[in-house]
């Protein structure tokens, strides 16, 4: 018998009493502050003298902010499965991944009986459990495809659809005694949940051996099953020299040897006392924290997360995964485990990394970055995983996911100073901003991350009007190659301030920005369908009407090839950057020229409802191979073009966005993005197997291309680095990456060589 190494943990294991609802809740809550880690509850719901225990749960996750919630135990018989998976998923959604499966093969079955459910004998009990846990992981599995079907004795699933997938992987306790039910959760639980008063130790020792056998036999490892406990007749304040009786330094030394010698890690107090919960998170659970602490450091139990024997089969031979520091490693998602399907692929490249490490804060990004020098395998970084041309994702190499560094806070209104971590997505800006009549113009799309759009440029819809996102920035936060925590701005590390405002994924790993937000409430929104026969007809219309717009229109045309007999078509969206509607109108209706309409409608909306974040899971599903430009005018010339382009069949879509307009009343030299002159931005997408057609239709357009935006970019041809930096903004950047990282660690977006030591 041993320690497994988990970190430990503490709750309340609480009676939902129907008398007095308020102090159930109340008790939970107590639970939160007192400083435990989690509030469970029985659950009998033949007992009319109980609340239902799961709308308890709902109630008492909403009035909570970081306990995780369970059952203990609830009743399967009573919670169908099919159901319960989706109700289990749901209030973990809810949570934000607080909810864990505390689950029993049934109890009191007179009860039972009297609500209809069929009484099972022990060993029917288990066989019926061992199906509910299948069916429970069927429903989460978002990765299986079609529905699920399983032909089971108690809980035959002939065909549903699957999901919602939860918030987390939620764990699944098992209420176990007997040794069928102690093999089952060796087999296929996460967690042992019995209840100290109905087993001695003798028989806590050999439970656990059951248990281990069990696993090891199915080719799990024992430390993949948390011990828990529920302890009942205890008390602090008694003088006894009983078990669990008596004060504080008691109860260390007698929980000592059950975590030690046991391999019990989370203790669950019966007790329906609010002093004991304080006590037992006030001062019990950072005792024995410590206590374990010194014990485990003078042996050689590992404490980072567990993993299974199929996941540590999977890591990659290249990467030292024991160097990971043990915080990032309980952050950090490998081949194998059940979330790396989740966090594998970007939204339009497949990726096949070793380790995705998701730090939680600027400490551990430095710590990501030094542990990911260490190691002789691509790095890449990635905040919403949009990125076209940043590869955020790779095979077989690290990726620092910045997902889980999301806030977004507004830090004085008067000044309209934002700070944004690179993870929130521009959806979520959007929305947090609005209500102080605050916006920040970013792009089309709401799921688009903070992180790789302002680095490097952020053409949005109110780009005209306000200019790019990144000419509102006014301090970065980033972690260089060095391992440095840098606050740069124009009076600190100015040279670095200006290259990550538009070449910003070079030079490290951006963990906050601040910029200066703008008044925004209401803007006028319209979209036009337009028939596209004459493609460069319309181009030449619409360029020029952009060009003599007043500033407050921005607009994005998107060209699509005919199909199935019918004509190219455009959509063209138009944001009137104000609440004026009659401004608004007569800055639109010329649009109604460019061409056959098809389809019109306009509205005053928020800013947020034209960003709304989609919240697409990413499977590599993007269009990825594109090419970028940019034009000074939509002339005749490339009109042509752009039209053999599209009529070719050979290009999936084309997209204009104006600049122009305030973007182009920065200085060249401002920031690292040097395109001021130009009006549009131009895009072409294709599939992979049409990329060589792409290439030679996207050469006769060239000439008459000036620059490029590398954010939609996916050529890694080094030759293209000079259209998005022409010289002298290349030889500036190229110095200040020799100054910053030299070694060159951050090469995965459009890479600038470090300029050349002198002499
Ligand atoms: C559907 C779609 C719509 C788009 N619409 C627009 C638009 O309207 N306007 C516009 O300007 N762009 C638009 N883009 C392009 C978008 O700006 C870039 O792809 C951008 O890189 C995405 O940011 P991300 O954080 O989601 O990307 P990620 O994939 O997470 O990152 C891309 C690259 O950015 C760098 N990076 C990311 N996070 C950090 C960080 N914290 N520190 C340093 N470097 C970092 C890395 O080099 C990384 O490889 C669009 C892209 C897509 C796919």
């Amino acid at each position: 018998m041993s320690d497994y190494g988990h970190e430990l943990r503490f709750g309340s294991f609480l009676t939902p009493s129907v008398h007095d609802p308020d102090q159930v809740v109340a008790l939970a809550e107590l639970t939160e502050a007192a400083g435990l880690d989690l509030v469970t509850f029985q659950d009998h719901p033949y007992n009319a003298e109980f609340l239902d225990t799961w709308t308890l749960l709902s109630w008492v996750a909403a009035r909570t902010e970081r306990l995780r919630i369970s059952g203990n135990v609830l009743s399967l018989p009573l919670r169908p499965p099919a159901v319960l998976a989706r109700a289990a998923a749901s209030l973990d959604r809810l949570s934000h991944g607080r909810f864990e499966l505390g689950l029993g093969a049934g109890a009191f079955w007179d009860g039972i009986e009297g609500m209809g459910a069929r009484r099972l004998t022990a060993g029917q009990g288990v066989a019926a459990l061992r199906e509910a846990i299948d069916v429970l992981r069927g429903v989460w599995d978002d990765t299986a495809t079609g529905p699920l079907r399983l032909d089971g004795e108690y809980y035959p699933v002939p065909g549903m659809q699957r999901g919602p997938k939860p918030a987390h992987d939620i764990d699944i306790w098992l209420g176990a005694y007997q040794p069928k039910m102690l093999a089952l959760t060796g087999q296929k639980a996460n967690g042992w949940l019995p209840t100290l008063e109905y087993l001695r130790s003798p028989d806590r020792v050999t439970a656990n051996r059951l248990i281990d056998e069990a696993a090891v036999a199915a080719g799990r490892e024992p430390r993949e099953i948390r011990r828990l406990l529920n302890l009942f007749t205890v008390d602090v304040s008694s003088r006894s020299r009983g078990f669990l009786q008596g004060p504080v330094e008691q109860w260390v030394d007698q929980l000592l040897p059950l975590v030690l010698e046991e391999g019990f890690s989370t203790f669950l107090i019966g007790r329906d006392d609010p002093r004991l919960i304080q006590t037992l998170g006030q001062e019990i659970a950072p005792a024995l924290r410590e206590a374990v602490a010194k014990e485990r450091n003078g042996g050689e139990v590992g404490t980072g997360p567990v993993r299974t024997t199929v996941a540590l089969a999977e890591r990659h031979p290249g990467l030292d995964y024991e160097a990971l520091p043990p915080s990032l490693a309980a952050r950090s998602v490998e081949p194998g485990d059940q979330e790396y399907e989740r966090v594998r692929h970007t939204y339009s490249w497949h990726g096949s990394p070793a380790l995705v490490i998701r730090p939680q804060n600027a400490a551990e990004v430095v710590d990501a970055v030094s542990y990911a020098r260490t190691q002789d395998v691509p790095l890449s970084v990635r905040s919403g995983g949009h990125g076209i041309s940043g590869r955020s994702t790779n095979d077989g190499g690290v990726v620092i996911d910045m997902s889980r560094m999301n806030k977004v806070e507004v830090l004085d209104r008067a000044t309209r100073r934002v700070r944004l971590e690179p993870g929130a997505r521009w959806g979520d800006v959007a929305q947090t901003l609005a209500p102080y009549g605050l916006a920040m113009s970013s792009g089309d799309y709401g799921d688009v991350g903070v992180g790789g759009l302002a680095t490097t440029a952020g053409v949005g819809y109110l780009a005209r009007r306000h200019g790019l996102t990144i000419d509102h920035v006014v301090a970065a936060e980033i972690v260089t190659a060095d391992g440095r925590l840098l606050r740069v701005d124009d009076e600190h590390h100015p040279e670095l301030f200006w290259a990550v405002r538009g070449a910003g994924g070079n030079f490290g790993v951006i963990t906050a920005l601040e910029l200066e937000a703008y008044e925004v409430d209401k803007v006028v929104y319209a979209q036009l369908v337009a028939d596209a026969t004459d493609t460069a007809g319309l181009l030449r219309r619409w360029g020029q009407l952009v060009e003599d717009a007043p500033r407050e229109l921005t607009s994005f045309l998107s060209l699509f090839p005919g199909r199935r007999g019918n004509p190219p078509a455009a959509q063209v969206t138009l944001v009137y950057a104000g609440d004026d509607v009659e401004a608004a109108q007569s800055a639109l209706s010329p649009f109604m020229e460019i061409g056959p309409i098809l389809d019109q409608q306009a509205q005053l909306v928020p800013y947020p409802a034209i960003v709304a974040p989609p919240g697409n899971q990413h499977r590599g599903q993007g269009l990825r191979d594109t090419r970028s430009g940019l034009l000074h005018h939509v002339t005749p010339q490339a009109a042509d073009l752009m039209e053999n382009m599209i009529q070719s069949g050979d290009v999936m879509i084309m997209q204009l966005r104006s600049v122009g307009g305030a973007v182009n009343d920065v200085a060249r030299d401002a920031t690292a993005y040097p395109h001021r002159e130009q009006n549009f931005s131009v895009l072409a997408a294709t599939v992979p197997d049409r990329r060589p057609q792409l290439d030679k239709l996207w050469a006769e357009l060239y000439p008459y291309l000036d620059g490029l935006y590398l954010s939609f970019e996916s050529d890694t041809n080094p030759a293209r680095l000079l259209d998005a930096w022409p010289e002298p903004t290349l030889g500036r950047l190229r110095a200040i990456k020799a100054s910053y990282d030299p070694d060159n660690v951050f090469n995965r977006n459009f890479p600038i060589p470090p300029a050349e030591p002198l002499g």
